[in-house]
């Protein structure tokens, strides 16, 4: 899945700009360039971007007294699935089990397939390790749900599942750039998936740091990443605080999972559709205004 995305990426840059399985183990900022250091690294830079996801060793070294991150004590697993078989409708939305705080979503791709995802509360080794014995564990977990849950298990490869305990940021980072480097994606705010904005504040960043650079010279990069860093924020913090009250609202059980129910549905369509609005909102001005700067 992720390869025509990575090929598409790739093939706009010139041939070596993507070096893969080097090792970076630390930066160094010295006379207006900061050195990629590692056993296979050997380059100097006006400006480097950090990137090395959720347990980022660079991030860790920035900020060396930010307590890191925290896991949120859910797990999920997560596949693609050919389709759904004739005859068994989708339920909408996400599905919340009260009695567990099991969840279960699912998206319909552009080529028929539909990717799902199934968390559990607790530990990793409550659920088996092999694929196939965990699809069926989740599918036993889920046999009263609607249909096409236990549609999606069976019909799901074995090979195709991955589990992953979703992580946060135990608080936002104080900066997002530290000089000539700045930080991006799960790097710098790694959140739990509940709102689905993890990979595209990944993009967001990338394109409001890339207007951010783009007419700066060497000498006024610190300034084009402190420009980033007011930009991108405000915007991530709110997300990252707004995915854990998110979390913390979907994964109630018992007579409170209920209570959140009854309360969602009073939620008139309109401001509903307005939160969600402000959302998917990313600044467009922001990148234009950067590039300006
Ligand atoms: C269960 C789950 C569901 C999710 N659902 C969604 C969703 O619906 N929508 C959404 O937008 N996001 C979602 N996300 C979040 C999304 O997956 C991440 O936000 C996104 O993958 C982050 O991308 P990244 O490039 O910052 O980090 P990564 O994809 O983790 O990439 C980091 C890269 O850095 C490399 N690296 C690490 N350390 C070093 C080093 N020292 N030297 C060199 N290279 C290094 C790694 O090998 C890796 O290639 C979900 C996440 C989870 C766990």
């Amino acid at each position: 899945v992720g390869e025509p995305a990575h090929a598409l990426l790739a093939d706009a840059l010139d041939g070596g700009a993507v070096r893969t399985g080097s090792d970076v183990t630390g930066l160094a900022e010295r006379a207006q360039q900061v050195h990629v250091e590692g056993p296979t690294s050997d380059i100097a830079a006006d400006a480097v971007v950090v990137a090395d996801g959720v347990r980022s060793r660079l991030r860790a070294a920035l900020f060396p007294a930010h307590p890191g991150i925290e896991c949120s004590g859910e797990f999920a697993a997560r596949a693609t699935a050919p389709g759904l078989p004739v005859g068994v409708t989708p339920a909408p939305g996400e599905l919340l089990d009260h009695r567990t705080g099991d969840r279960v979503g699912r998206m319909p791709m552009a080529d028929g397939r539909v990717y799902w995802y199934a968390t559990w509360r607790g530990d990793r080794a409550v659920a088996p390790a092999e694929p196939a014995a965990l699809l069926g564990w989740l599918r036993a977990r889920r046999t009263d749900w609607h249909p096409c849950v236990a549609a999606l298990l069976s019909t799901t490869p074995a090979g195709e599942v991955h589990v992953a305990e979703t992580t946060r940021l135990v608080r936002p980072l104080p900066a997002l750039a530290v000089g000539r480097i700045a930080l991006l994606g799960d790097a710098a705010h790694v959140m739990t998936p509940d709102l689905g904005q993890g990979a595209c504040q990944a993009f967001e960043d990338a394109a409001i740091l890339a207007a951010a650079l783009e007419h700066a010279t060497t000498v006024e990069v610190p300034r084009a990443l402190a420009g980033y860093d007011a930009r991108r924020r405000p915007r991530t913090g709110a997300l990252m605080r707004q995915a854990r009250r998110t979390n913390r609202l979907l994964t109630l059980r018992g007579p409170l999972g209920r209570t959140r129910d009854v309360g969602m549905r009073l939620i008139p369509t309109a401001l509903a559709t307005r939160a969600l609005a402000a959302q998917f909102r990313i600044d467009p001005g922001g990148a234009r205004a950067s590039a300006r700067r």
